[in-house]
């Protein structure tokens, strides 16, 4: 059995007590070790959060398990109620949310407060709706009758990354207990604090002991042991494409379905009749949260006839971004996650510099502000196939390139591994429906970014994942359908 320590181990951060341990079957358990987690605002020690491994796997997956049969026969009606009164909790404590948030992973307060958080009540709401309005398709002849219902299908693990921890937890979180699947979170270890909060503010709510279930610890450890655990029934990720590989391979030996959002290389594309002004705009958007956003425009592919007037506007308006502490409203640009991720984006600067490219936006780290803030970059003049075209480097590094016609435009764009995401200015309606139409990825995005509206399917193509999520797609994944054919 998993010891239970007597004290709760609490940090307290932001004044808000944050409990560090597991959260398993309606009970705080402890593990025999703990990690270290530091905030990329200042490099202070923030918790020390328990480091599960196979046992607490072990009694993860036993709690949702013992939890499924009770949660899985409650109405519609009821799991709705419970989640409206999760996103009730989540808006009691928004402020509080969003401060530990941006202590634990550094993204800016005012996003969190306006933005971020917002949307994690509106996940809850959301799928909560959907729910209830989900439709049962019915095939009739006179003959028989085909009725289709959607049934919870058991225990979900889901494993989320650090850029938008609690957003991107919710958004599996919610659909897959609305399903009446039990859940059991293992949020990242550079961000894994909000996650503990919502253990709590759900036990508020009423949700049921084992039926949300959070552990903590390394990927690797008490990850590996969940997703190879034979009572699981769903397994969700959202992260790398290194890591959704192994994940795969663990699925694979229990044929346990998965549903992956991975990383991307998307394309920003700027042809000469668009709206210039708003063409920068969407670019220098790409730099939010650090430029630590799966969805990011990261290639800029910018018409001939317009890249030295974009370049130099666009390099003026990068150049009035402040970069800062994220609690201040006034910073645009806030820290990267951790040491070791600053060093890999950096690699990829310096390799390129190396290699002949040029760096006409920052390039390097803040050095005013600490090793943690890397200045927003821009690099141009980049061979061919170079490294920094073709990597996902989950930074404030930008790639220019310049195109001469739609159809290079679209070779362009479509020559990465990934297929997340697209973004497309221009101000010819055609141009835009031929070049969305080309275009592989899962959401495209034409004169602005980051519109999401929850009904519509969500996920990438080629290496950026398998599945779709999002509205009734959600649904499709997160319960096993079921075909009743009645006879007269
Ligand atoms: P990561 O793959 O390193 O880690 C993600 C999660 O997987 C963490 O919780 C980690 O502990 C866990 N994990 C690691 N190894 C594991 C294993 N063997 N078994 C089970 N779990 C394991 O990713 P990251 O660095 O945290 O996040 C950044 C990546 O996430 C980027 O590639 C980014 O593009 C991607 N991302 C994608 C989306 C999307 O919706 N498509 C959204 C945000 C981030």
């Amino acid at each position: 059995s998993v010891p239970i320590r007597a004290a709760a181990h609490t940090a307290t951060v932001a004044s808000v007590p944050v409990d560090t341990r597991h959260w398993i079957g309606g009970a705080r358990v402890a593990s025999g070790g703990w990690f270290a987690d530091h905030s990329p605002v200042d490099g202070s020690l923030l918790a020390e959060v328990a480091r599960g491994g196979a046992l607490e796997a072990e009694a993860a997956v036993a709690a949702a398990g013992a939890a499924f049969p009770g949660w899985a026969a409650t109405s519609r009606d009821e799991r709705a109620a419970v989640l409206h009164r999760v996103a009730d909790g989540v808006e009691r404590r928004l402020a509080e949310l969003a401060n530990v948030e941006t202590w634990d992973n550094g993204a800016l307060l005012r996003s969190h407060l306006r933005g971020v958080m917002p949307r994690v009540v509106h996940n809850f709401r959301f799928f909560a709706d959907r729910l209830t309005e989900l439709a049962h398709a019915d095939f009739d002849t006179r003959e028989h009758t085909n009725h289709v219902s959607w049934d919870p299908a058991g225990p979900c693990v889901l494993i989320t990354p650090w850029n938008a921890p609690l957003m991107l937890a919710t958004w599996k979180v919610a659909p897959a207990l609305a399903a009446g699947n039990t859940v059991i979170l293992k949020p990242a270890e550079w961000s894994p604090l909000t996650a503990s909060l919502l253990a709590d503010i759900a036990a508020e709510a009423g949700l049921p002991p084992g039926v949300l279930n959070v552990v903590q610890g390394y990927g690797e450890e008490i990850g590996a042991a969940l997703v190879a655990h034979p009572g699981v029934r769903r397994i969700s990720f959202t992260g790398s494409v290194p890591t959704a590989r192994r994940i795969a391979a663990a699925a694979s030996t229990n044929l346990v379905p998965t549903s992956f959002e991975l990383g991307g290389k998307s394309p920003l594309l700027v042809f000469a009749d668009a709206d210039l002004d708003l063409a920068v705009d969407l670019a220098v958007e790409q730099y939010d949260n650090a430029g630590q956003v799966c969805l990011a425009g990261t290639r800029l592919l910018v018409e001939s006839s317009v890249a030295a007037e974009f370049t130099d506007r666009f390099v003026a308006r990068a150049s009035t971004l402040r970069q800062g502490d994220p609690r201040d409203a006034a910073t645009d640009v806030g820290p990267s996650i951790h040491p070791d991720h600053v060093a890999r984006v950096d690699g990829f600067v310096r390799r390129a510099i190396a290699d002949g490219a040029e760096a006409v936006l920052g390039g390097g780290p803040n050095t005013d502000l600490g090793g943690l803030y890397y200045r927003p970059t821009l690099l141009t003049g980049l061979r061919p196939g170079a490294e920094a075209l073709t990597e996902e480097i989950f930074g404030p590094v930008l790639t220019l390139q310049t195109f001469d016609s739609e159809d290079e435009a679209v070779d362009l764009a479509n020559s990465t591994r990934f297929g997340l995401a697209a973004v497309v200015a221009t101000g010819d309606r055609r141009r835009a429906d031929r070049v969305t139409g080309r275009l592989v990825a899962g959401t495209v995005w034409v004169n602005c970014f980051f519109v999401r509206d929850l009904r519509a399917p969500f996920g990438g193509s080629r290496q950026s994942g398998i599945g779709r999520e999002g509205g009734d797609w959600s649904f499709d994944f997160y319960c096993d359908l079921k075909n009743t054919v009645t006879a007269p």
